[in-house]
């Protein structure tokens, strides 16, 4: 699948509920209306969307939400895609997660065929993490993380940085994880969906967090990639790497590679922008999948060139409506 702009697109991130344990303030309002349970495809029709992205291409899938651990059954489909990697039509299966499912899930992740999951992880202080997520428990969490290690699973700890809240924080946060042998990245915070709090407040660029690391660590930039939009440094003091995801001070739609899936079907072309097609009509329209291959060229086809997020004091409403919630991370 290639778009307009010549990238060719081999990442599918399939949002398989937009439900989530947690309520993470930069996130999600506390109380949010999601979709009715019989909107969403079921695990088959999920799967079969994915059988159809893999049959034009995709090598990549991320599993994600809300919280992917909470989808009822969701082993079902990680196994089914899982059968893909063991085949080798599949280069990766992934998820994200915040990590509060996975003490229970995490043997069965690795015997599926999963390798490396991103955990999102905002502070290593239980009130803090309180706060920040609403619901969420720290300790759940760290045992998930342990569970996962010991599974065999490689870790990508993934923390939005919010002014105020854990700058202060990441280098400890760094240290912690790289001395777990976990990669550790930040990402900025983008405008997406209503939430309770002013972003503008929360708002920092990495810029600034990299110009304020680079005070007590040595970073050297490194070539390695994920397939995903991180841009990696080594840090010398603790022989880790460490990630930069920068949707605001330096976008990174020129070497796009995503499209993302929601729970009811919706195929969006570009995280920061409202175009999408419906290919749930098209995989009930018909059981051969011509149909929907044709769907899913259409929509590659009105890819968009990239996304435009802003956040300032003049422009303090979300670039987009929806939250991430609805499309993952
Ligand atoms: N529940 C899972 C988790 O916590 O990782 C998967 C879904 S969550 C929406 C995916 C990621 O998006 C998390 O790392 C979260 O911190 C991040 N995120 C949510 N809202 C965001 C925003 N407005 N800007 C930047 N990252 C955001």
């Amino acid at each position: 699948m290639i778009d307009p702009f010549g990238r060719m697109v081999s990442y599918l991130r399939v949002s398989v509920t937009d439900r989530c344990d947690f309520r993470c303030t930069y996130c999600m309002a506390e109380n949010m209306t999601f979709l009715p349970k019989k909107d969403l495809l079921t695990l088959e029709e999920l799967e079969r969307l994915c059988r159809a992205f893999i049959a034009k291409g995709v090598k990549k899938i991320r599993l994600t939400g809300g919280e992917p651990l909470v989808r009822k059954n969701i082993m079902h489909l990680v196994r089914a895609l899982g059968e893909r990697v063991k085949s080798g039509e599949l280069e990766e299966l992934t998820l994200t997660t915040n990590g509060s499912q996975l003490a229970r899930f995490a043997g069965e992740l690795a015997e599926a065929g999963v390798r490396r999951i991103n955990v999102s992880l905002d502070t290593l202080d239980a009130d803090k993490f309180r706060q920040i997520t609403r619901w969420g428990e720290l300790a759940r969490v760290m045992e998930g993380i342990d569970a996962a290690l010991a599974a065999g699973l490689k870790i990508k700890i993934n923390a939005v940085a919010l002014k105020g809240f854990n700058d202060a924080e990441i280098p400890a946060m760094i240290r912690w994880a790289h001395a777990r042998g976990m990669d550790f990245t930040v990402i900025e915070t983008m405008p997406m969906g209503e939430i309770d709090e002013d972003r503008t407040d929360q708002y920092l660029p990495l810029s600034e967090l990299r110009a304020a690391l680079e005070r007590q660590f040595t970073l050297s930039d490194i070539p390695y990639r994920t397939g995903g939009p991180a841009r990696y440094v080594e840090v010398q003091e603790t022989g880790g790497r460490l990630g930069f995801i920068t949707p605001m001070t330096h976008n990174f739609c020129e070497s796009c590679n995503r499209v993302r899936l929601t729970c009811t079907g919706t195929l969006y072309m570009c995280l920061g922008q409202n175009d999408a097609a419906d290919l749930r009509a098209a995989l009930r329209a018909s059981g051969d999948d011509a149909h929907l291959s044709a769907a899913i060229d259409e929509a590659i086809s009105r890819k968009p060139k990239g996304h435009d997020f802003v956040i300032d004091r003049t422009r303090n409403r979300p670039a987009v409506a929806r939250h991430m919630s609805v499309t993952g991370g």
